[in-house]
């Protein structure tokens, strides 16, 4: 039996976790399951899984789910905090960390796993944007693994060649060929982008997600991430990393090779794939997810993305060309403008101005270390939460 913590359960990406996890009740045994304010959800999560332990990153919220982990008798562990999130993501008897927690907020954790050598299922990509030389690092001392869950980057895996750590070049990879469906406002008349509401941004086309990663889908903010995350994951540069708007969202990203060969990964858009496929790598076991129908399917399309319709992706790619701390000016920028505008503060074409905003203010300087990067995420938020309570 392989030990799981699930850092995030109660979200998108945890819930479907579960969900591959429930089919294989032989093979795996949930250990901790966490998340934010959520108790229902979690509590919920409880009584099915009965992990060892529950995590709560808000302390009143974790009071809260002990007393009605007591009131069930359930011999559950209630933590709370980054503490309790760290404690969980490197205990002994866990081989799988899921790293599901949405944001920078994500970061300590994911880095507590990779630092105890876990093998670390990686959704979380705002800890690779925000830290990703450092998180590479100390993964690789701690005699951690890593495999991707975003769908984009789990393709690109799937795609590449075993030996893909010497470096792309040493094994014929001459690109990555990141799909992305464009999202609701792909065809949306520019004038009409100020206008949109936070229901609209969050109802994508193909696929079904947190609040947060569907306006960043909407703003293709969440290309420019991935973009990022591509590069520390796949150990290369922006300008190997190239993205293909693909509407239908069933090739999930592409390999090119030096012999003029490229390849593709496709299936129907459901995370479930990735998560057991990273489960159980390198072997393969039932996700739930039905097979792909071709002729259902019937084209697919490809297209350049617009690069001054979709300014966060734009945005992104300068970032992580300048390096540094760039990248997790960015993200903290966008987390900070995101939310706002899910709350009705500021209008869907302010956020990636806000985040222009940022950057052009906050000069950014060497990732010397983890202090440094937190702390100019930190100065990032309060800059930009600054600027949003002046904009007009
Ligand atoms: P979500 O909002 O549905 O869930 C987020 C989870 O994190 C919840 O369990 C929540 O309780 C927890 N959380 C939120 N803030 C927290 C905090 N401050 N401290 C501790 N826990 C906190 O998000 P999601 O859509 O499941 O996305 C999770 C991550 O996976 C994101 O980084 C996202 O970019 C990535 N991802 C998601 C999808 C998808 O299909 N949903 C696809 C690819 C990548
Ligand atoms: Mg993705």
């Amino acid at each position: 039996m392989i030990g799981l913590t699930v850092l995030g359960s109660t979200g998108s990406i945890g819930i479907s976790t579960l969900d591959v996890i429930g089919r294989h009740p032989d093979r795996y045994r949930v250990i901790a399951l966490t998340a934010n304010r959520d108790v229902d959800g979690l509590f919920n999560q409880c009584k099915s899984f009965l992990p060892h332990y529950a995590v709560m990153a808000d302390a009143n919220s974790a009071s809260e789910l002990e007393q009605k982990i007591r009131y069930e008798g359930l011999n559950i562990e209630v933590l709370s905090g980054v503490e309790g999130l760290e404690y969980v993501a490197s205990l002994e008897d866990v081989a799988y960390v899921m790293a599901a927690i949405v944001g920078a907020a994500g970061l300590l954790p994911a880095l507590a796993a990779a630092r105890a050598g876990k093998r670390i299922l990686l959704a979380n990509k705002e800890a690779l944007v925000v830290a990703g030389e450092l998180f590479m690092r100390e993964a690789a001392a701690g005699g951690a693994e890593i495999l991707p869950i975003d769908s984009e980057h789990n393709a690109v895996f799937q795609c590449m060649p075993a030996n893909f750590h010497k470096g792309l070049e040493k094994v014929g990879v001459t690109q990555i060929l990141l799909t992305a469906s464009g999202g609701p406002f792909r065809r949306l008349p520019l004038d009409q982008l100020q206008g949109v509401t936070p229901a609209q941004a969050c109802a994508h086309p193909n696929w079904e997600m947190g609040r947060k990663i569907s306006v960043d889908s909407a703003t293709m903010m969440n290309k420019g991430l991935e973009v990022i995350e591509a590069c520390w994951l796949f150990h290369t540069q922006s300008d190997r990393v190239k993205v293909v708007l693909h509407p239908q969202s069933v090739i999930h990203s592409m390999v090119a090779y030096s012999d003029g060969s490229v390849l593709a990964q496709l299936g129907n858009p459901d995370m479930r794939t990735p998560i057991a496929h990273a489960l159980a790598w390198p072997e393969r076991i039932v996700s739930g997810v039905e097979p792909l129908d071709l002729f259902e399917v019937a084209r697919l399309d490809f297209e350049e993305p617009d690069f001054n319709r979709f300014s966060c992706l734009r945005l992104a790619y300068e970032a992580i060309e300048q390096g540094g701390t760039c990248p997790a000016i960015l993200n903290a920028a966008n987390e900070v403008a995101v939310a706002s505008f899910l709350a009705g503060g500021i209008a869907f074409t302010a956020i990636p101005q806000v985040i222009e905003s940022v950057l052009e203010s906050l000069p950014g300087g060497q990732a010397t270390g983890l202090g440094t990067l937190l702390s100019a995420d930190a100065e990032a938020r309060r800059y930009a939460e600054q600027m949003i309570q002046n904009w007009v």
